[in-house]
């Protein structure tokens, strides 16, 4: 596991970038709304911290607003791509051709931390859109939250992660067909000085994964 660097520039810029390439009615209505998600932006990023991202509330929209938000990540438009291209190429070689969650597929899609079915005004944050492969942008779906409101998901950008292997197998031989058979046993262990709620947040997003 590897942390991940944010990408550089104002994240309001990067989305008034988007918007600017909008035209039409859809244009002009994201044109009017930039005061407002931008003071979105500035509550979530001040938020965004280990202790306080949990809080960050679900704006509330109107069902064209919700449409015209969440577009701006379903556009081509060339500012988007740069934005993705950006965010990319701030993570280090080595770490930016493999997917943080499962550190095997090739990252060629985003997650949204905060899934942007529920935060739409998130949809071009650059902190909220993490690398990912599809298999593991499909299974953490719009999970975010478990029902005490503790987070499911590691942030690769946020979390402290650990510096020492915490993947421990054992090898067994079982009878399978009248066969010995090797058998891998894979186990999370917690190392020495990792905090234990880290270390839920990343047995659940292991388990969460699989
Ligand atoms: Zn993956």
């Amino acid at each position: 596991m590897h942390k991940l660097t944010l990408a550089a520039g104002l994240p309001r810029e990067h989305f008034s970038g988007i918007v600017d390439g909008k035209s039409g009615d859809r244009g002009a209505r994201l044109t009017d709304m930039l005061p407002v998600v931008q003071a979105h932006y500035g509550v979530f990023e001040a938020a965004y911290t280990v202790a306080d991202i949990s809080g960050v509330a679900q704006g509330t929209w109107t069902k064209t607003e919700r449409e015209d938000l969440l577009h701006c990540y379903e556009t081509t438009a060339k500012a988007l791509q740069q934005l993705k291209t950006l965010i990319l190429d701030s993570q280090p070689e080595g770490i930016r051709e493999v997917c943080p969650y499962c550190g095997i597929g090739g990252p060629r899609q985003f997650d949204h931390y905060l899934p942007k079915e529920k935060f739409p005004e998130y949809s071009v944050h650059s902190y909220n859109l993490v690398p990912c492969c599809g298999v593991c942008n499909g299974k953490k779906a719009d999970i975010w939250l478990q029902p005490n409101n503790t987070r499911t998901f590691i942030n690769f950008y946020l979390d402290s992660l650990p510096a020492v292997p915490m993947l421990d197998v054992t090898v067994q031989w079982s009878v399978k067909n009248g066969k010995l058979v090797p058998v891998s046993i894979f186990q999370l262990v917690c190392p020495a000085g990792f905090g234990a709620a880290e270390f839920q947040l990343v047995s659940m997003g292991c388990c969460r994964s699989r």
